[in-house]
């Protein structure tokens, strides 16, 4: 039995029509860039997430340039962020010209560890003369960017206080997790929109795939959305008046209505995806599996939320993963690394100056976990396949 990491075909089956109706008008009318689809979308995901302002934008990796560009980051700031991320995450920090600053992971979430970003900021940075946080190289702390990674927030509470305690700005990099909710002060908030700006990727494998490349920003002030608008222009404004520096960071039309039809179905996609996380759990539990292989935490699941957890990744914990991973691929099971080097160990990173052992969580999750099959559509025999070759592995 074959069976992919992921298979895009019955949703967009499923909503060919639709689509196509879409695309169609778009090239009927011809206007293909920023016009009223964009705009259209735009709206609907600020209502979905329950943000005041939300701007579409062409990846998700321009959605936090854009983000970083209009706040004003550049040489001598240190932006603080998870050790194990995604390229983009630190990748635009460091393309700003601001330094990034890892933080090492919590090993059951995976997402940065609030403890040790805490520690970090109140105990290795000082404070200077004005009052600013300089880290013990003598950048600038200027920005916090929690990822909530394969679809799992951040705590974001502690994230939130030890940010108002310092003055730091928060961008959130919820390119894996639009809808993930988290309960904070008490309400629940959807992953974006509790910091001072939130960062979304709609490229095509994310939760909700466009059908190409495709981003958006949400912010609560109306004076930096109005900013990060110019900067996705080249901070244009009006026609040809520059008054800093953007980039083209525009979104099509064509990508926008095609996420407006599938907007609608997130949710539903959402919660199939929790009922795929529970047939893993039950299955892995019935082979008597959960001693060889850890699953994925669910620490908001009895917090009252209902996307909990969103499962962009559904990502195992084992110390055999390369040897289990060769034993899937021959039972024709896809499964993937994200990811198999933290940032701290990219090669590009290396003027950083990071060693082996510096983010010991971030390094161990590289080397021990595995992305399993995940989409909303992925049938209980699949799942029982594939976790039946995982017991054959390990029998
Ligand atoms: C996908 C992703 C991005 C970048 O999004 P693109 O649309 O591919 O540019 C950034 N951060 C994280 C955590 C991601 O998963």
């Amino acid at each position: 039995m074959r069976v992919p990491l992921l298979d895009l075909s019955q949703q967009y089956a499923a909503l060919a029509e639709p689509i196509r109706a879409q695309v169609e008008e778009v090239l009927s009318t011809r206007n293909f860039i920023l016009g009223p689809k964009v705009e259209a979308f735009e709206a609907a995901i600020a209502d979905y997430c329950g943000s005041p302002h939300a701007i579409g934008v062409s990846s998700g990796t321009d959605a936090l340039l854009a983000v970083f560009m209009a706040m004003g980051l550049g040489p001598g700031d240190a932006v603080v962020t998870s050790a194990y991320s995604f390229f983009a995450t630190g990748g635009c920090i460091a393309r700003v010209g601001a330094t990034p600053v890892f933080i090492d992971i919590d090993p059951v979430t995976y997402n940065f560890s609030t403890t040790a970003l805490t520690r970090y900021l109140a105990e290795s940075c000082r404070r200077d003369n004005d009052g600013s946080l300089l880290t013990p190289k003598g950048d600038k702390v200027r920005a916090i960017v929690p990822v909530h990674l394969y679809g799992l927030c951040c705590e974001m509470e502690p994230v939130l206080e030890i940010a108002a305690r310092f003055g730091l700005q928060v961008i959130e990099d919820a390119a894996q997790a639009l809808g993930a909710e988290y309960q904070l002060r008490g309400t629940i908030a959807k992953a974006g929109t509790m910091g001072n700006a939130g960062t979304f990727s709609f490229y095509p494998s994310k939760n909700l795939g466009a059908a190409g490349d495709a981003g958006m920003i949400v912010c609560q002030d109306e004076a930096f959305a109005n900013r990060v608008r110019h900067c996705r222009q080249h901070g244009m404004e009006p026609r040809y008046y520059h008054h800093f520096i953007g980039g083209n960071f525009r979104l099509d039309e064509i990508q926008a209505a095609i996420l407006g039809v599938k907007l609608p179905h997130l949710d539903e996609w959402s919660a199939a995806r929790r009922g795929v996380a529970d047939r893993y759990r039950e299955e892995f539990n019935r082979l008597g599996l959960t001693d060889r292989i850890t699953l994925p935490a669910e620490p908001y699941r009895k917090c009252g939320l209902t996307n909990h957890h969103i499962y962009h990744q559904y990502v195992i914990r084992t110390t055999n993963r390369d040897a289990l991973r060769e034993h899937l691929a021959r039972k024709e099971i896809g499964t993937a690394i994200y990811y198999p080097l933290a940032l701290h160990e990219q090669e590009c990173f290396r003027y950083l100056s990071h060693r082996a052992g510096d983010f010991p969580e971030s390094e161990r999750a590289a080397r021990e976990t595995l992305a399993l099959p995940m989409y909303p559509e992925l049938s209980r025999e699949a799942q029982r396949y594939v976790v039946e070759s995982i017991a054959e592995f390990f029998a």
